[in-house]
């Protein structure tokens, strides 16, 4: 008995896509699971969405837990300026 909403061979569907994108991401499927998920996207604009939403969280956390926070020195030292500016500007 056929059911009718059977998934074709190779077919993707967008729960699997959606349920795989952090380890899309983090590179940690195989090769042919990455075919998959890259065709998904090109032909899913909601799924494509949702991959370039948690495509740019990965990177802000990524950049967060990488780069050390701005030296207090250089923050006091862009207060100051932003602070001088605005004091020249309004004399
Ligand atoms: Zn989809």
């Amino acid at each position: 008995m056929n059911h009718p909403h059977a998934h074709h061979q190779g077919h993707t569907d967008c729960s699997e896509v959606l349920h795989r994108i952090y380890e899309y991401l983090d590179g940690e499927l195989e090769a042919a699971d990455v075919a998959r998920i890259a065709t998904h996207l090109a032909e899913c604009q909601p799924c494509l969405a949702q991959h370039d939403l948690d495509s740019a969280v990965r990177e802000v956390v990524r950049r967060a837990c990488v780069e050390p926070p701005a030296p207090v020195a250089l923050r006091l030292s862009i207060m100051t300026q932003i602070t001088t500016f605005r004091v020249e500007r309004d004399l």
